[in-house]
């Protein structure tokens, strides 16, 4: 750990709850192993208090902050700038001390992108399967499209939710790349084809663990590829049925760690080798089972 001194600079999380968070594990450990006088430290922000905690942290010199659950749209009128990816997404996870303020970025996107190529998923020229319509899946299809995705299918309980995803993107790019669909209009797709699933929703996260948001093995046996974005378990039932069906299975572990290493870049200037990266996520796997 880095030993406290007056040149000390702290970075944090600000959120409600933060008393789980992997946070301080990813960058406490970046800074000791690229010798960076940084420390990082979660702030338990109670309702009501936001502007309250990015004001003093500005007034405290903190150098970048983590926003979490539920600040990270909240937080974006308190910030002097916002990145125009953030903008689009519509949500903040990362600020980083500019003269006049924090400025705001979304480090979970490129943090998935990131996590997907050293898992050797594609997305460009790929035809995918998007599960789930909520704030996180708004911004997965919004990096779909941005990276080159053939076509995204989003398939939703709530179909207006992806439909209306679906239209703004559609729009935003010009052409008709995602399409909404219910969740069992997966029977409906191509079957000329083998796909990459995205899971996107909530269903199969602790303590929930038993259940998958499409439990039928045809659909597992449409996929060459499952990715879950849950981390808590590390093996959902959605990628075990993956799995089960002859496909390769991912968990969303490496996407946290690469919004942190992400941050951690925009705060030092340094760039994190994957090794480094790498060693990093063996201390965070080693903490989740402590
Ligand atoms: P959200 O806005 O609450 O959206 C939840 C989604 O799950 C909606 O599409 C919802 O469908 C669906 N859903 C919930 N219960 C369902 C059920 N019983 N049956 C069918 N569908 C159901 O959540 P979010 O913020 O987008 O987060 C989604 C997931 O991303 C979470 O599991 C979270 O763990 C994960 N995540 C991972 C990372 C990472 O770093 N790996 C970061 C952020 C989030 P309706 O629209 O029909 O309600």
């Amino acid at each position: 750990m880095v030993e406290i001194n007056g040149r000390t600079r702290t970075c944090g999380l600000i959120g409600n709850p933060v008393e789980h968070t992997m946070s301080p594990v990813i960058h406490n450990n970046l800074a000791t192993a690229t010798g960076e006088n940084l420390t990082y430290v979660p702030f338990h922000v109670e309702n009501g208090r936001l502007g309250d905690a990015v004001k003093g942290a500005f007034g405290l010199n903190i150098l970048g902050m983590n926003v979490t659950v539920p600040y990270k749209s909240d937080v974006i009128p308190f910030l002097s700038d916002i990145d125009l990816l953030a903008k689009r997404i519509g949500a903040v996870n990362t600020l980083v001390r500019t003269e006049d303020g924090y400025k705001g970025y979304n480090t979970d996107m490129p943090g998935l992108l990131r996590a997907m190529k050293h898992d050797g998923v594609e997305v460009e020229g790929e035809t995918i399967i998007l599960l789930g319509a909520g704030g996180v899946a708004r911004a997965v299809a919004m990096l779909l499209a941005d990276n080159n995705a053939e076509k995204v299918y989003i398939l939703n309980r709530t179909t207006d939710k992806a439909q209306k995803i679906a239209d703004e993107i559609n729009e935003y790019m010009g052409k008709e790349i995602i399409v909404a669909k219910k969740l069992d209009d997966y029977k409906t797709l191509p079957a000329d084809k083998k796909y990459l699933a995205i899971q996107a929703t909530s269903v199969g996260m602790y303590p929930k663990v038993d259940e998958a948001v499409i439990e039928d093995d045809d659909f597992y046996k449409m996929l060459h590829t499952g990715y879950d974005l849950i981390f808590n378990p590390l093996e959902t039932k959605f990628m075990h049925l993956t799995k089960n069906n002859g496909a390769n299975a991912f968990h969303g572990y490496r996407m946290l760690l690469y919004q942190g290493v992400i941050a951690y870049e925009l705060w030092t200037n340094k760039s994190v080798p994957d090794e480094l990266a790498e060693e990093v996520y063996a201390k965070m796997l080693a903490a989740m089972n402590a």
